[in-house]
């Protein structure tokens, strides 16, 4: 069989992030990368364990490889088995277990494998340790790159398994950061998205004075060139309203921010050792708001915590009402190993829990309409980002805005506008976002 690999990515930007450097190590390797659902030669599976859901879709997905192509060589990797290494060790798809801190030997591990280098199966903690220059970071879309400032966390959030996964806060040096992002913006990216586990807690670990992601925004908004950055997100149980207000005045810093609050109840903050109140994270949102209207907010919102009742799940749909959100992102509560939560008494059913997240979702739904209804003519400063086209195979470009608004322009065919940004002026609600104007038919609308 050709040289062919598939990259199949559950969870963060971190992972997405890794999974591309991976995937030009691959093809730097002769490897041609191809569709997860096709058959490969080499499935790479890019786990995440935030739920119990995520480790399930990692396993579904392997049988899935191996039925598609039974001499694959499946290559499980990252949250799933740095957790769970005895569950995932009795995984029989799984040819290859690396966890967090080998995953950037894949590639060389499947050489390996396939040369008989490796006759048995590895297993997390196996690899000898063995440092990668870093790579320039391939993009997110065409023009539009992440740039990973930090990874891990050390905030021990009660439900969360994250800082079991990926370990203490490790920053990047700043120049190591610079360096990438100067040439990728050499390149002709527009936009930086700073990806981390934790990137507010940047320069913890560092030695010299630490701003935090400041320090990291300040130096790269120094940098020459016409693009800007954005915050793949910011934690509020790090950072408070004095110092978001602060970041404003970094103007090539995205309109856009994604907090995410978890619960509209401070004492489920409490419990899931979230240091803020509702009215401190309101504090965040009254300084953005405040500065500007259309600012974008995206959020984080577990469903059915242990203890949740009825009227504190209410505070966290009033909150939602309150914010405006752009988006939000609804999880039912997962018990998850190693965590304090799992341990806690008051369990909601499996129905409880789903029946709150789809109400909080249509709540969401509703909140997001009436948000992007209110930016009706206004003018925003729009990256389009990719071409798509309806089912009628006819083109319109996508992209964000600054406030992370999905806007949707005209095109006559399969190239992005040349001019890089373009001003546009709000339109009607369009698919997940809002038209450009007048300028598409309504004859598109729900046909992306
Ligand atoms: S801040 Fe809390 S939720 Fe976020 S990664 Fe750290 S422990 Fe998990």
């Amino acid at each position: 069989m050709t040289k062919t690999v598939a990259f199949y990515t559950l969870g963060c930007k971190v992972n997405q992030y890794e999974s591309r450097h991976l995937e030009e190590q691959f093809r730097a390797g002769g490897y041609t990368v191809v569709d997860p659902s096709e058959p490969a030669l080499v499935y790479v599976v890019n786990t995440c364990t935030v739920t119990r859901l995520a480790d399930r879709k990692s396993r579904q997905f392997m049988r899935r490889a191996k039925r598609q192509n039974p001499d694959s060589i499946v290559v499980m990797m990252g949250c799933y088995p740095q957790t769970n290494p005895d569950e995932t060790a009795q995984i029989p798809e799984a040819d290859i277990i690396l966890d967090n801190e080998e995953k950037k030997l894949a590639f060389h591990r499947v050489e390996a494998y396939v040369k008989q280098d490796v006759s048995q199966r590895c297993s997390p903690g196996m690899s000898p340790a063995r440092k990668e220059s870093p790579a320039a970071s391939p993009p997110d879309t065409p023009t539009r790159a992440l740039l990973k400032i930090q990874d891990g966390c050390d905030r021990f959030c009660s439900y969360c398994v994250i800082p079991y996964a990926r370990g203490p806060v490790r920053s990047r040096p700043m120049e190591e950061i610079l360096r990438e992002a100067e040439t990728l913006i050499r390149t002709g990216y527009r936009e930086l998205v700073l990806t981390g586990i934790n990137t507010a807690l940047y320069g913890a670990d560092l030695q010299e004075s630490n701003h935090g992601v400041a320090s990291v925004i300040d130096e790269l908004c120094r940098l020459p060139g016409d693009f800007r950055i954005r915050l793949g997100s910011l934690e509020p149980t790090v950072v408070d309203a004095a110092y978001v207000e602060k970041l404003l005045v970094y103007d090539k810093l995205c309109h856009h921010l994604h907090l995410s609050v978890q619960s509209g109840s401070d004492r489920i903050l409490k419990e899931m050792n979230r240091h803020y109140t509702v009215a401190d994270y309101l504090r965040i949102v009254r300084v953005v708001r405040d500065a500007d209207p259309s600012y974008g907010l995206t959020t984080d919102i577990i469903t059915g915590f242990p203890g949740e009742t009825e009227k504190e799940f209410q505070e966290s749909l009033n909150l939602i009402r309150r914010v405006g959100y752009l988006k939000v992102h609804g999880f039912p509560y997962s018990k998850r190993p190693h965590t304090s939560a799992g341990k806690k008494e008051g369990a909601l059913s499996s129905s409880v829990k789903k029946e709150r997240n789809r109400q909080l979702i249509k709540v969401a739904d509703a909140v997001a309409l009436t948000f992007l209804k209110s930016l009706q003519g206004q003018t925003l400063r729009v990256l389009p980002e990719e071409v798509v086209t309806d089912k009628a195979g006819r083109c319109c470009w996508k992209g964000h805005a600054d406030n992370f608004v999905t806007v949707y322009g005209e095109c006559s065919s399969a190239e992005l506008p040349a001019e890089g940004f373009v001003e546009v002026t709000v339109g009607e609600p369009y698919s997940d976002g809002v038209k450009a104007g007048k300028e598409l038919q309504d004859d598109r609308m729900h046909i992306l």
